[in-house]
């Protein structure tokens, strides 16, 4: 028989809709996957029953005839910070350890309820912060690859997705969600050989998701490859008036309308995205991405974003901004940890327990966002940086009056060792790069694999949409897909 855990979202699917193995089979394949991977620290907490659970509901829905969701029998890993009802969500804090929450995420229970089950609650950066997974209470995440030119080095899977990224890249989870800010789906699908959609802002409902910065954060898919991420998009988006910022608009027919032709489609080269310190395999990797597109019909154009050098500052200082009012909610009161020492007052219980509960990255994310807020010098900062924002919003639009969508790398490196950027907080912010423009002008974007550089490592090419066209962005990835004919896997150590 073949092997399940080899089999992607629509495999998966069709073969259980056709009755060639039955959900449960394949909930049990992953379920034993995961539970022998422990060595990788994909996961947060592993849930089986839920992912047999809701296996035996497919089943039992197909046997009696009943129409089938988009993702029935797909189980997935979801990413620990969407709240699960009845099972722990942390956001890899320790301010939140043991917090259970009492209600579904709305991404989630949309999952749920088009047939998935949950394999388990994946690690992540605490709070989604961070480019590599090292901020987690709960350790870090190890990538399933390695380097083919010795050095064992254990490497970053990217971050904040790391356990998404991680689950699908090692076969724990046929898909994952993932969440982006600023490049937090994009960069961990880059790394390790996935394909990873950040939607337009507000497709899928926030709500029910630990908040980073709201203005930026947006769910998305993790999975093998294109399609698989067109179909699970499809199940995770759509209008919810629980969160004021969702779009309320039609769920279009990503999956059934993909097309890789690209005749008469222009695709936008930005010239600024050439940047010093980019590796010589990621700019290969990116002239790659020209010629397979020209090849699928495209016209190639230059495009500029004038502005792109200062996307990462200002999306350090609005994403710390919005985080540090974001966070201000984790007081020992409501969710998770409480110190109160001997005799302590309110304030004392809230300085005891914000300085054990937050790691050290989000203290200075806090610090940092509550100094640019700060009444002498918000002008300097924070209005400044939304200026810059204004500014890189119609570097786009601009840019898309010529173009259809735009390509660029992923990022300007493949995966780095685990402790190599660590100590460097700038070192690793550089890494969002090419991630941070889409994402502070709330465009569609991807990442899918294209090659492997001169180490054997994954490399990523970005693909940046209009407002809304999801489909341009995925039609683009699928006709590099087709092209890039990228088949490496890591080679199992775990
Ligand atoms: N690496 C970026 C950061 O640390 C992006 C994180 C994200 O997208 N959640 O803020």
């Amino acid at each position: 028989m073949t092997d399940l855990t080899k089999l992607g979202v629509a495999a998966i699917r069709n073969g259980v809709a056709a009755g060639e193995f039955t959900a449960r089979e394949v909930a049990e394949a992953f379920n034993a996957n995961v539970a022998a991977a422990a060595a990788l620290n994909a996961f947060i907490v592993t849930t089986p029953d839920h992912a047999l659970a809701a296996a035996d509901k497919v089943d039992t829905d197909r046997a009696a005839g009943r129409p089938l969701g988009g993702m029935a029998g797909v189980p997935i890993g979801m990413k620990d910070l969407f709240a699960t009802q009845g099972v722990q969500t942390t956001a890899a804090s320790h301010i939140l350890e043991g917090f259970i929450p009492q209600y579904e995420s709305t991404v989630s229970g949309k999952l749920w309820a088009a047939g998935a089950g949950m394999l388990g609650k994946l690690n992540l950066d605490q709070f989604a912060m961070g480019s590599s997974n090292e901020t987690s209470y709960f350790g870090n995440v190890i990538s399933p690859w390695r380097r083919s030119d010795g050095g064992n080095a254990a490497l970053a899977p990217g971050g904040s997705s790391g356990g998404s990224s991680t689950a699908v890249s090692a076969w724990l989870a046929p898909a994952a969600t993932g969440t982006d800010t600023g490049g937090s789906i994009r960069q961990p699908a880059a790394f390790t050989g996935i394909t990873g959609v950040k939607p337009t802002y507000g497709r899928c409902s926030r709500w029910g998701i630990v908040a980073f910065a709201s203005s930026l954060d947006q769910a998305g898919p993790m999975a093998r490859d294109v399609t698989d991420c067109a179909i699970m998009l499809g199940a995770m988006a759509g209008f919810d008036p629980k969160d004021s910022t969702s779009l309320d608009l039609p769920v279009p027919d990503w999956a059934g309308s993909l097309n890789a032709d690209m005749r008469g489609k222009k695709i936008g080269i930005p010239r600024e995205y050439r940047m010093e310190g980019t590796d010589a395999d990621i700019l290969k990797s990116w002239d790659d991405g020209i010629a397979w597109l020209k090849d699928a019909g495209a016209e190639v154009v230059d495009i500029s974003l004038p502005h792109t050098k200062y996307a990462l500052p200002a999306y350090y200082i609005i994403a710390p901004a919005e985080a540090s009012s974001n966070l201000a909610r984790y007081d020992g009161v409501r969710y998770g940890l409480r110190d109160l020492p001997e005799g302590a007052g309110l304030q004392d219980m809230y300085a005891a327990t914000r300085s054990d509960g937050f790691g050290d990255e989000v203290k200075r994310r806090i610090l940092i966002g509550t100094y640019v807020l700060s009444a002498g010098f918000y002008d300097a900062y924070y209005n400044q940086a939304q200026r810059i924002r204004t500014l890189i919003s119609r570097d786009f639009e601009n840019a898309f009056k010529d173009c259809d969508v735009i390509l660029a790398p992923t990022t300007p490196t493949a995966a780095f060792a685990l402790g190599e950027k660590s100590d460097d907080p700038l070192a690793m912010y550089l890494n969002d790069v090419f991630a941070v423009p889409a994402s502070l002008a709330g465009l569609p974007a991807m990442s899918v694999p294209c090659g492997v550089n001169s180490q054997g490592l994954p490399l990523g090419l970005q693909i940046i949409g209009k407002a809304f066209d999801e489909q341009g962005v995925l039609n683009a990835g699928l006709a590099i897909e087709k092209r890039a004919g990228f088949i490496a896997t890591p080679e199992k150590w775990w």
